[in-house]
């Protein structure tokens, strides 16, 4: 980045000025450079690698996130055994979380990631919050869950705000210049849900084009998030009974997606013509509305499986055939 002239290791909001850049992983800010043509060149880079954050905090609460906390250091999370390097609080504090079905979505979120070794062990959940891509499988696992962003400003400003409205469309989202993404908090409720996990893409290992995440609250609420296949993520909530068996809530799921998700909502790049997003973001609910519906002990939880299109085939998207 050769416009930079200053690095400096910080984060104090305050020391933010015109021209900076907070810096995490750095795999999009050494990877994209310097914003692009009409906007003004980055001069410093506001280091974030130097603060002690602890990456991942468990309390009977749910689960601290910190912004600088790393992919790598998030997947080793769930594992009891993980490495001391994965600092993921105490062994109770795992022992806590082992019993959150919530924390079933933590893997395959991090293995949405089209993730180099270098954006794997580099990259961050806050870096990923704050690039605000369609396909940002943190912001998937942290809006299913109900995640709530805290954000810190200059003068000692803090404010909370729900993932889901942190993001705002392809790449935008609410922070205002100078903002830092301080943390994201899982709470125990939306982790303490059965969950629901479908994700497809249009290549093996291409990047996701449809991301959905499904929850069944205790009260009986279906959760649904949509990513991926949209702009920005979508959430609906729909009773569940009994009726739910009977097909009632497959229609009322239906209409939900209707109103909820607008044609021009539906994300539209390489990775995905945006009708063919829409077909499967409807084929991908009905799949996990009937999943959670069904009793538990017949149909437990099904994380991983059936995330991409057969070998060969292309689930009637298909690629686009201009520069795919
Ligand atoms: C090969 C490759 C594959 C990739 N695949 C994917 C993919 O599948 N899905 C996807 O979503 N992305 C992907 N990316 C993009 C990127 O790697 C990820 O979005 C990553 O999570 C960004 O995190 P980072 O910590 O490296 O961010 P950085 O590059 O450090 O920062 C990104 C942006 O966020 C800002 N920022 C970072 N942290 C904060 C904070 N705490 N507060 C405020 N602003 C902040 C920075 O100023 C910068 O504007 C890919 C990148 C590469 C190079």
């Amino acid at each position: 980045m050769n416009t930079i002239e200053a690095v400096v290791r910080t984060a104090d909001p305050a020391q933010w000025r015109e021209g900076d850049a907070w810096l995490a992983g750095g795999t999009v800010l050494f990877s994209s450079g310097s914003p692009s043509a009409g906007q003004e060149p980055l001069r410093r880079l506001l280091d974030l690698g130097s603060t002690d954050w602890t990456p991942i905090a468990v309390s009977a609460a749910g689960i601290e996130l910190a912004a600088t906390c790393t992919i790598a250091q998030l997947y080793a999370f769930p594992d009891a055994d993980a490495d001391a390097d994965a600092d993921a609080g105490s062994a109770a504090g795992r022992g806590l979380a082992g019993n959150w079905p919530g924390v079933e979505l933590v893997r395959p979120c991090c293995e949405s990631f089209v993730a180099s070794f270098k954006v794997w062990n580099m990259s961050t959940v806050g870096g990923n919050l704050c690039t605000s891509l369609p396909a940002g499988p943190m912001i998937s696992l942290c809006a299913a869950l109900d995640a709530t962003a805290t954000i810190l400003g200059p003068g000692g400003a803090r404010r909370t705000l729900p993932v889901l409205d942190f993001v705002t469309g392809d790449g935008t989202n609410c922070l205002a210049p100078g903002e830092l993404l301080r943390s994201v908090g899982l709470p125990a409720v939306a982790l303490s849900s059965r969950v629901a996990f479908r994700r497809l893409s249009l290549s093996n290992l291409g990047r996701s084009a449809v991301l959905l995440i499904g929850r069944l609250d205790a009260g009986g609420t279906l959760v649904l998030t949509v990513t991926a296949a949209t702009k920005r993520p979508v959430q609906l909530r729909l009773e569940s009974s009994a009726a739910a068996l009977a097909g009632a809530l497959t229609d009322a799921l239906s209409e939900a997606l209707d109103t909820a998700v607008p044609d021009d909502l539906y994300h539209d790049d390489v990775h995905g013509l945006p009708a063919w997003r829409k077909d499967m973001t409807y084929r991908l609910a009905h799949e996990i509305q009937a999943e959670l519906t069904a009793p538990a002990d017949r149909d437990p939880l099904r994380i991983s499986g059936d995330f991409w299109p057969p070998r060969g085939g292309t689930l009637n998207g298909g690629p686009r055939t201009e520069g795919a």
